[in-house]
């Protein structure tokens, strides 16, 4: 069982790796493209606790609404409703059951590359941010269960 800290320090060097590993890749011209894979790292370690009143969850749901208002207001409702709906999905499963599962970890991940893909339209960067969600995700599952 692992708290808070952890849990960021797992998200924030899996999501600096993914970055390190597109930036090499692809030196996009976007600097904040650079955000997305640390990003996705991030979230991927923190998501799992979603299914509690914890930290994690706190932090996860600033991000989202975040996101959803970022995408509502510059035209992209249809995702930030997604987003939205995304967000309260581990409110109806029990603590470390399905959220904190493998077949939740890939899901996710395919559903974040789906959704980056779409918007995005750059295969290296979308893997990116999937791969660094996955491994932040396993980061999560692996600290738990120490
Ligand atoms: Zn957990």
């Amino acid at each position: 069982m692992s708290s808070f800290e952890p849990h960021l320090i797992a998200g924030l060097t899996v999501g600096t790796i993914a970055t390190g590993i597109f930036s090499v890749d692809q030196y996009p011209d976007w600097n904040a493209t650079l955000m997305l894979p640390f990003l996705g790292g991030l979230c991927g370690a923190l998501t799992p606790d979603m299914d509690i009143k914890s930290h994690s969850s706190m932090f996860m749901y600033l991000l989202y609404a975040i996101g959803a208002t970022y995408l509502f207001f510059s035209g992209e409702p249809f995702w930030g409703f997604l987003l939205l709906l995304y967000s309260i999905i581990p409110q109806f499963f029990s603590h470390r059951g399905f959220i904190h599962s493998g077949v939740f970890g890939i899901i996710s991940s395919l559903g974040i590359f789906a959704a980056s893909y779409y918007n995005f339209n750059n295969l290296s960067l979308c893997i990116t941010i999937a791969t660094g969600y996955f491994f932040g995700f396993l980061s999560h599952i692996l600290l738990d269960e120490a």
